[in-house]
């Protein structure tokens, strides 16, 4: 059975599905491993290093025919799709709801699909969970740049030119990128403060040592996940949360709701209690942001805070990006082979759950409802 990894073709993508050593491990169990000229080169790994782990590279127009699974970083672009074998299946990131016109490609093409941010959020998909991988590497670089960003030393100082006292950081949103913020910029030696509707993830925040800001809210929703606020209690939050973000050197959101847009946590009013030389990083931008004032990809100033809204940071950890979801693609991997043969059991709840094309048609319920 050949596999296939192509070079990542989306502006910006340093990350590579598979590395070298995940290579290795397929090639032992007797998979073909194809990888295209330079896939690597992103994220730091030769042509040189894929041939030494037992791959064969070659050029795009060699890569895909006979090719029964493709492995993606990003959703596969329209060529790509265009030169897939009928009946493959590719796996990566599939972001469905924003690219409509690839998944009705896959579909016309009659490739199937699997959506890594489809695994579900169960024990046994941890090891596979590339949302939280990647999301690991997000929340600790959103610390890195708020202090990079900041005017202020994020850790206290006793000097002979005085003493500094530690920045105070706020961290809203405490999933997976979220935990990861506040452990980082605990490490640099901020005083952290953590909020987030869900009483579990305010609990974890405490562990890792920030101090949780806890209102009247409960919004567990389903899978672990939160659910949309109502007005009253987006009411209370805003007046709640206004007060703490005023003293705060720097806020780092990363709030998410399932299949909605990002919820608004810093409106305006909120932003002008921000000190000048204070600083927003927020991991939100993606889905609309977090802030009122982020405009994704840049960092703005206004009337003295930065506000940066960073999209696809875990591009620029490639290397460590790459490692992670590779090694999630390899757990994932377990379920589609039996030793060299493809054998998977689409009946198994993880596969399953992350299908979202199969024979032709999306079998992935809210993409269908979406793609009408
Ligand atoms: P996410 O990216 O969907 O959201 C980030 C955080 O934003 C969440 O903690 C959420 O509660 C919070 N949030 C949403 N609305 C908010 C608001 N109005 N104000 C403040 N905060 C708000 O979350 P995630 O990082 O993907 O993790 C979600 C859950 O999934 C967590 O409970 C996590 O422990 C769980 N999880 C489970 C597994 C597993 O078992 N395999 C793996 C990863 C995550």
């Amino acid at each position: 059975v050949v596999v296939a990894v192509p070079k990542e073709r989306a502006p910006g993508e340093r990350r590579v599905a598979l590395v070298p050593e995940v290579v290795a491990r397929l090639v032992k169990e007797g998979l073909e491993v194809r990888v295209e000229k330079g896939a690597g080169e992103g994220a730091y790994h030769t042509d040189q290093a894929y041939l030494d782990a037992g791959a064969k590279v070659v050029e795009r127009a060699a890569l895909l025919p006979g090719a029964r699974v493709v492995f993606t970083v990003q959703p596969p672009e329209m060529d790509l799709i265009q030169g897939l074998e009928k009946g493959a299946l590719v796996v990566g990131f599939m972001q469905a709801h924003k690219n409509p016109d690839r998944v009705k490609a896959l579909m016309e093409r009659g490739v199937d699909a699997l959506a890594m941010e489809l695994i579900p959020r169960i024990t046994r998909a941890q090891s596979m969970d590339a949302l939280s991988s990647q999301a690991t590497v997000a929340g600790y670089l959103a610390a890195i740049h708020a202090a990079r960003l900041s005017s202020r030393f994020f850790p206290m100082l006793t000097t002979a030119a005085g003493t500094i006292r530690p920045a105070k950081v706020m961290v809203m949103g405490v999933g997976v990128a979220g935990l990861m913020a506040i452990a980082t910029a605990k490490r640099l030696g901020a005083q952290v403060f953590a909020y987030d509707v869900r009483k579990a993830a305010l609990e974890q925040a405490l562990s890792l040592g920030a101090k949780p800001v806890e209102l009247p809210i409960s919004a567990e929703g389903e899978g672990g996940y939160a659910r949309e606020l109502t007005e009253e209690e987006k009411r209370i939050q805003h007046e709640a949360l206004r007060e703490h973000v005023a003293g705060m050197d720097a806020v780092i959101t990363t709030a998410q709701v399932p299949g909605r847009r990002a919820p608004i946590l810093l409106t305006e009013d909120m932003m002008d209690r921000l000190a000048p030389g204070s600083v927003v990083v927020d991991l939100a931008a993606e889905s609309g942001g977090n802030c009122v004032l982020t405009k994704p990809g840049e960092v703005v100033e206004v009337k003295g805070v930065r506000i940066y809204g960073p999209l696809n940071l875990p591009s620029e950890l490639s290397v460590h990006a790459s490692e992670m979801y590779a090694k999630n693609l390899y757990n994932l991997s377990r379920l589609l082979f039996k030793g060299k043969d493809f054998a998977p059991d689409w009946e198994d709840e993880i596969l399953k759950g992350a299908l979202l094309v199969k024979d032709g048609q999306v079998v992935h319920g809210p993409t269908k409802a979406l793609l009408g």
